[in-house]
């Protein structure tokens, strides 16, 4: 539409930010450019509005009761009785206000419009103060710049759609003074025109304004859904969105985008061949933990016109004593891991499992099949190597992470990033990486484009690989192609003689976007297909790959040159 969108996620819990939390329990902590690390909905705003968010992008209840509470500690707030009501909601307010303006986009310009998520469920005791902060917020707003839209579920109990549910939220959201304008229904299925008309009648907005969000093959196709239904129109009624001035440069980049999404989105679906990925992990129970792994695996795999199939192993599975324990899991562990095209060792922490995912990056490399090391991934191919290769023993072999019994370790603690205090303290966000001289000849290098002498990555760890061991490793032919700007800290390895083995410390994941993978898993997806060279050379598009609009490879060739393409 020609506008430059930002967004606000809100997470009633008490957490001051995600950083702490169990993956388990909640799915990937994301990490943002300034470090922040956030809800993993951050991301799903980043990659879906291609913009760069920052930590105040995510509002947590500890986030506001901290700032209170520091001002009530310094006399802010004049011997007055501090409040719910008015100063965390006023507290609230004006944090959403202030972020809002923020610029979050290559333009640098304050944005047009601001997506507001509030998490969790209306009635949550947590969420009562956000609430009314909104409902304070929509007071003092014009009628044209406050737009409330209300997701609801939809259950079908013996092929019975049930509006009640929606019915009764609809209720409690009103009663506390929030009115929606649009009601969006998520639904396994169609919906039926009975149901929407229904619930438009029950809930008093207008006819047309009840959305119906049905699972879709992949959500890539969910704008278009909602673009059929007439949202942007909707949008720019309700909003009156025709007052805001757009440039005739952001109006065609819009368009343009458009069409490469809907092409991109349409052509997955008619992709004839597939590339099997595993992914040897430890935070199976939860999907959402390894959320922007998937993600940046699906946006490789739609350039390169493969269908992804990502089968899970749990790294567990794969160690000898789960022989005895459990011999069925550990046979198809095993079966997955050698049938696969690719192996994917993602970020992790602490033991469980650490030994699992060694045995995989050794039968990736000795097997020469692609392996990709993320973060803890790479801390295991390193491990891996020197025990194998370079005949260093345990207890040396191994992360202080694993074994912290002494501080000569093959990986080891990164003292000024660990205080003593887990929150915040890790190594975090976006830092630069240098290439390495003589490593002219890396597949990874070629993607990024081999004019550029660094990248910015983001990161998130608290160990490293020990300078005291890499002139022994990279003797035997691991090579630190990327270091840090003092060339201390042990960026990215990759072996030379293998199709694809590549480790890197940060999380390439956290900047893929849909229109612009992220080059690690690029070169992956590329090695698992076995187009890696047609990739790298931008003659991609073999049996349907995406070629662009009008089969003009226009993102293509920006993309391996390592110029910032279309989006
Ligand atoms: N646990 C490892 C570290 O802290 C890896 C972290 C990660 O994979 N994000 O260095």
């Amino acid at each position: 539409m020609g506008l430059k969108v930002t967004s606000i996620k809100i997470d009633p819990y008490i957490n001051v930010d995600a950083g702490t939390m169990n993956p388990k329990e909640h799915g990937e902590v994301y990490v943002l450019d300034d470090g922040g690390e956030a809800d993993l909905d951050l991301g799903n705003y980043e990659r879906y509005l291609n913009i760069t968010l920052s930590r105040s992008n995510n509002i947590t209840l500890g986030k506001i009761y901290q700032r209170v509470i520091e001002k009530e500690r310094r006399g802010d707030y004049l011997g007055k009785t501090v409040q719910v009501v008015p100063h965390v909601t006023g507290e609230i307010e004006k944090w959403i206000k202030d972020v809002a303006k923020a610029p979050v986009d290559d333009t640098g310009e304050e944005p047009d419009v601001c997506i507001i998520e509030l998490g969790g469920t209306i009635g949550d005791i947590e969420g009562m103060a956000f609430v009314e902060a909104l409902t304070e917020l929509r007071r003092n707003c014009a009628r044209e710049d406050f737009m409330q839209i209300h997701v609801s579920y939809i259950p079908v109990v013996h092929g019975e759609q049930k509006s009640k549910p929606t019915q009764m939220a609809i209720k409690a959201v009103r009663s506390a003074g929030l009115i929606p304008d649009l009601i969006a229904c998520r639904c396994e299925w169609p919906l039926e025109k009975g149901t929407t008309d229904k619930i438009a009648r029950f809930c008093q907005v207008p006819d047309g304004h009840v959305l119906a969000v049905r699972d879709m093959p992949s959500t890539y196709q969910v704008p278009m859904l909602l673009d059929e239904q007439n949202l942007n129109e909707l949008m720019t009624s309700t909003l009156q969105l025709d007052r805001i001035p757009r440039s005739a440069e952001l109006l065609e980049k819009g368009a343009r985008i458009w069409q490469h999404w809907k092409r991109l989105a349409i052509d997955i679906e008619y992709a004839r061949e597939e590339v099997e990925i595993v992914l040897v992990g430890k935070y199976l129970e939860q999907p959402d933990s390894y959320l922007s792994v998937i993600r940046s695996l699906e946006h490789a795999s739609m350039w390169c016109g493969r269908k992804l199939k990502v089968k899970y192993v749990d790294a567990e599975a794969l160690e000898p004593a789960m022989k005895t324990k459990d011999g069925a899991a550990h046979f198809s562990a095993w079966r997955d891991l050698v049938t696969a095209q690719g192996i994917l060792v993602p970020g992790g922490f602490g033991t469980r499992g650490t030994e699992g995912m060694i045995a995989a990056a050794r039968h990736a490399r000795e097997n020469k099949i692609p392996y990709l090391g993320i973060c803890l991934g790479m801390q295991i191919a390193v491990v891996e190597f020197a025990r194998d290769i370079c005949q260093i023993p345990l207890p040396q072999a191994t992360s202080y992470e694993f074994d912290g019994t002494d501080d000569d370790r093959l990986i080891i603690v990164m003292l000024e990033h660990h205080p003593g205090q887990l929150g915040g303290t890790m190594r975090l966000g976006l830092r630069p990486t240098y290439w390495q001289p003589d490593t002219e000849w890396s597949k990874l290098r070629a993607l990024y484009g081999l004019k550029n002498e660094s990248i910015n990555e983001r990161h998130r760890h608290r160990y490293e690989v020990n300078p005291k061991y890499i002139e022994q490793l990279h003797d035997a032919g691991l090579t630190f192609i990327g270091k840090d700007e003092k060339g201390e800290r042990m960026e990215i390895i990759e072996l030379k003689d293998h199709p694809w083995f590549v480790g890197v410390q940060f999380h390439p994941e956290y900047i893929s976007r849909v229109l612009q993978p992220s080059k690690p898993y690029l070169g992956f997806i590329a090695a698992s297909a076995g187009i890696l060279d047609q990739v790298t050379n931008g003659e991609k598009g073999l049996n349907g790959g995406y070629k662009g609009l009008n089969g003009v490879s226009s993102i293509a060739t920006g993309l391996v040159n390592g110029e910032s393409a279309a989006f």
